[in-house]
């Protein structure tokens, strides 16, 4: 379907005019409880016969936009942190859900993410609510499907038909399943005009980011969440090589000695572990050798001093349901 659009729309030598004169947009805020596989389904949805791909940072207080170009139409998806009820006194909590919440005023479209082992629990259920009021168009995607039988998915839609929703997609992030559908979908959701980001635009300054985010995944994945907000990982310098290899400085902060040990391990074991797994990340999506150096340093109570808020780039937080 997707070829046969182009070739409508470039056919002739009048035809890039044209391609251009139809081009369209949507932004889509992809919400839900932490963990449901908001951030999986971003990379799930680039990966797939994407011409360009641009995750962009607009600022520390946004969320990341991950910009999925499809023939004539930009999706512009805006990765939330989780959706959770924030302790009055974590600064860091209600910024993480202030976060999410904001992505809302941008958008024109919600992706309401559900983990389909989770179901539409309370919790989803009151958030829900909470975005009806938003006045935007809802699509709920059912993630995960490939954890749970058929019959609990037919369940969890008759569930969202009760609650009035509708467009309903069933998916799976890892193994793609769904995932070409819910791109079909999306961008038929698409109405504003023109693109609002031009077709190839990975900067330095994203690529810092995201490798930052990567490094922190990995510690997240070794660390079996032991350290739930007390990491941070910082960029400290990001360096072209002539070679078009990539030397790369980060900073991983932690609360106390304690963390620092955990995050060194045995014999420095699990730092190197975790530089390995990101070295690899990083360098897949840079598409060049990475030299990636990792120091942990210890700063106590970073996380209520709001100047490191900028500092850090905390707009993509460790996630928590407390
Ligand atoms: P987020 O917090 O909503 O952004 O969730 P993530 O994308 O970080 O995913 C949370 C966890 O769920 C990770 O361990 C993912 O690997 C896992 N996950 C995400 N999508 C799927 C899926 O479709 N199937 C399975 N089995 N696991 C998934
Ligand atoms: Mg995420």
């Amino acid at each position: 379907m997707n070829n046969n659009n182009q070739q409508d729309l470039t056919n002739n030598k009048s035809g890039n005019k044209k391609n251009i004169l139809n081009k369209k947009h949507g932004i889509i805020a992809i919400v839900g409880m932490p963990n449901a596989g908001k951030s999986s389904l971003c990379n799930a949805m680039l990966q797939q016969k994407i011409s360009i791909v641009s995750p962009k940072v607009q600022t520390t207080r946004n969320s990341i936009k991950a910009i999925i170009t499809l023939d004539n139409c930009q999706i512009i998806g805006i990765d939330t942190p989780g959706i959770f009820i924030p302790r009055q006194d974590k600064i860091l909590e209600r910024i993480i859900v202030k976060t999410a919440w904001q992505a809302l005023r941008e958008a024109d479209h919600i992706a309401y993410v559900i983990d389909s082992e989770i179901g539409v629990n309370l919790e989803n259920q009151r958030i829900l609510n909470d975005l009806k009021k938003e006045n935007l168009p809802i699509t709920i995607i059912i993630n995960k499907i490939d954890k749970i039988r058929k019959s609990k998915i037919l369940t969890i839609i008759a569930d969202l038909a009760n609650l009035g929703f509708l467009d309903i997609i069933p998916v799976s992030a890892l193994t793609n399943e769904g995932i070409d559908l819910l791109t079909q979908f999306l961008k038929e959701k698409c109405l504003r005009q023109d693109w609002p980001y031009p077709e190839e635009e990975i900067t330095d300054a994203s690529m810092r980011f995201i490798a930052s985010e990567i490094t922190r995944e990995k510690l997240f994945l070794n660390l079996n969440q032991e350290l739930p907000y007390s990491i941070s990982v910082k960029t400290d310098s990001f360096e072209i090589l002539d070679n078009h290899q990539l030397k790369i400085k980060q900073t991983i902060l932690v609360l106390k000695e304690s963390q620092k040990s955990i995050v060194l391990g045995k014999n420095g074991q699990m730092i190197k572990k975790i530089g390995e797994q990101a070295r690899h990340d990083i360098g897949q999506i840079a598409n060049t050798k990475v030299h990636l150096f990792l120091f942990v340093k210890v700063e106590e109570n970073w996380m209520n001093k709001t100047e490191n808020f900028d500092k850090f780039e905390l707009n993509k937080l460790p996630q928590n349901k407390n």
